[in-house]
């Protein structure tokens, strides 16, 4: 390509709205340019960025077992229904009415669509396991969509569906797309860890995902010191922290008077109290069931061990729900007197560590205090369940290990879904003694525009990308530096016998000064730098400079393209996950 006839826009300024490295270095280096919040034209070294990052997914995919397929961008919402998550995904999902009053779903993701097409061609064990994957737009009315395509509300993503006779089967599969996702990963140059995930809303049993470890991340990653153990921070298990020791006699329980005091900080500063003598009491409900839920003033709660405790889904109940239980205004509601009158009753284990606590009074205005689990309030029973449901925070231990805390970006994400979709869309087959049963289903994503994202944010510097060769949108940059004939026409002999020899190559034909092509063969980050100037032709050779290095070597110029093609196979071999 010549640079002369390329569309690659490059700029000095950054976007206001551009907070980090990658959403910067996109717009700067001519990727691409943003059309409305959240979604992006790609430009062509953009589009060529994302095409190798498709081509590296899709080979391995395809090597996987996986069939390709497509499925469209507008789904029916009638599917949507049949599943319920038509009202689980909320706002997040896009919908339209159709000009026929038919309401329609913005692909926000396809189980539902790739379930319906098994529940009208599979009927047999024979034709399972089967592994269908499409690469497509999806749509995702994100509440915040913000560092540039990490969290963009229209993304490219590689999303597969495996469907299989029995549980066997599904395990087999998802070790191959655990493999093949490391695979990917790898060949793209990125480093990332694998870690624990909750399944959660999508029904499943088991879940990892592949983050990469850099500052920018939006997701929190939790590793035991000795690296044994990585989970994200909705799944990261605590060791319960030692129980108080009750030796003494207490006095009653005392009323306060604590007006208009409500928060945890709120009622600190009024009571001189330290968050670690309160407990936090929320009450949740599921359907007509009620559920109290206590923990330790100074932790969070964290729902997906709440849901996993609870056993169901379960929300925060709404102001008149409390009021009516409690009997008191949203903010003062505590167990004593009110564990008895609820469904279930969930308490963190920090709670045992209070020894004598506060806690709402069930009174508007009034809390109480010396509040003696296991006196005030029961802390075993039928409908009590003591569990682990608060954020790990820093200072804590699993098994006994320290718990470390990282940022990471999730670049993909692999799910054991069960039969959560087969069963409510009938994607049902014969088994061997022809019984019916449903497929068993599992899952597995990967961000495309994330994999070009994340990169960035790991391999930049102060002058701008550096891409690694199997993703870079070319693999060489010919930069004649100076305007003499014989430059060019030894800068454009290397261009020819480079593109003869299949090679990538972007030839800086422009009529820049040679300070301009540089910085921009610097900022969009090509791995290959080949300067051809006036003192090279009176020596006879050309510069070449690796985008990661410093040093530059000379080359005669009759060898420049066989030391290219061979600087070409090492960055390559690098990446090789055959090797
Ligand atoms: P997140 O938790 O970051 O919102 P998710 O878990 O909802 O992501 P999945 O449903 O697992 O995402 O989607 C599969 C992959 O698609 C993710 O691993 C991620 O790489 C990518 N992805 C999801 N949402 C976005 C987005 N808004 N912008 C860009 N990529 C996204
Ligand atoms: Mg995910």
């Amino acid at each position: 390509m010549r640079y002369s006839k390329s569309l690659i826009p490059t700029v000095k300024e950054v976007p206001a709205d551009a907070e980090i490295p990658s959403h910067q270095l996109m717009i700067r280096a001519g990727m691409m340019r943003k059309l409305a919040s959240g979604t992006y034209i790609y430009l062509p070294s953009g589009w060529r960025i994302l095409t190798k990052v498709m081509n590296i997914v899709r080979d391995e995919m395809n090597e996987s077992g996986a069939q390709e397929i497509l499925m469209p961008a507008v789904q029916p919402m009638e599917l949507w229904q049949q599943t319920g998550r038509n009202v689980d995904y909320g706002p997040t999902m896009a919908h339209f009415t159709d000009r026929h009053g038919r309401e329609n779903v913005l692909a926000p993701t396809a189980e539902e669509v790739v379930t319906s097409i098994a529940a009208g061609e599979i009927n047999s064990y024979k034709q399972l396991p089967i592994n269908l994957y499409q690469i497509s737009f999806k749509f995702r009315d994100e509440f915040r969509p913000r560092f540039g395509v990490l969290r963009s509300r229209e993304f490219m993503m590689k999303d597969a569906y495996s469907f299989h006779a029995d549980e066997k089967s599904l395990d087999e599969t998802y070790k191959i797309m655990y493999e093949t996702y490391c695979r990917i990963f790898s060949r793209c140059g990125l480093k990332y860890a694998i870690v624990e995930a909750e399944s959660g809303e999508m029904g499943g049993s088991s879940s990892h995902q592949f983050t990469v470890p850099c500052e920018s991340g939006e997701d929190i990653i939790v590793q035991t010191e000795d690296g044994s153990y990585a989970a994200n921070l909705e799944k990261a298990p605590v060791d319960a922290l030692p129980k108080a020791k009750r030796d003494k006699k207490y006095d009653k329980v005392q009323e306060v008077h604590t007006p208009n005091q409500k928060t945890i900080d709120e009622i600190c500063v009024f009571l001189k109290a330290n968050a670690k003598e309160l407990i936090k009491s929320l009450v949740y409900k599921s359907g007509s069931e009620l559920i109290l839920v206590l923990v330790r003033g100074d932790f969070e709660i964290n729902p997906e061990k709440l849901r996993c405790a609870a056993g169901k889904s379960i929300e925060l109940a709404d102001e008149e729900t409390i009021k009516k239980l409690t009997k008191a205004e949203v903010g003062f509601a505590g167990p004593v007197g009110l564990a008895e009158k609820v469904n279930k009753f969930i308490i963190d284990h920090s709670v045992l560590t209070i020894e004598a606590g506060i806690t709402g009074a069930n009174k508007t205005d009034y809390h109480i205090k010396n509040v003696i689990p296991g006196r005030d309030f029961p802390i075993e029973g039928k409908n009590v369940i003591i569990a682990d449901i608060r954020n790990a925070v820093e200072g804590d231990t699993y098994k006994g290990k320290k718990l470390l805390f990282k940022r990471g970006i999730e670049v993909g994400q692999v799910f054991k879904l069960g039969t959560k979709y087969s069963s409510k869309l009938g994607a049902k087959f014969l088994d061997k003694d022809s019984v019916e049963k449903p497929c068993i289903m599992g899952c597995y994503g990967i961000g495309i525009n994330r994999i070009a994202a994340s990169t960035i944010e790991i391999s930049h510097d102060d002058d701008g990308i550096i891409w690694p060769i199997s993703i870079a949108p070319y693999e060489v940059i010919i930069v004649p530096a100076g305007n003499g004939d014989e430059i060019l026409k030894a800068a454009e002999e290397l261009y020819n016998e480079l593109i003869a020899a299949d090679v990538e190559v972007l030839l800086d034909d422009r009529d820049a000064r040679g300070g301009v092509q540089f910085k921009d063969a610097d900022l969009i980050g090509i791995p290959i730098r080949v300067t051809i100037g006036a003192k090279s032709i009176a020596e006879n050779n050309a510069e070449i400079k690796l985008r990661r290095d410093k040093e530059i070597t000379k080359v005669p110029l009759q060898k420049t393209k066989e030391k290219i093609i061979e600087l070409i196979e090492k960055l390559k071999a690098e990446l090789d996950v055959d090797a």
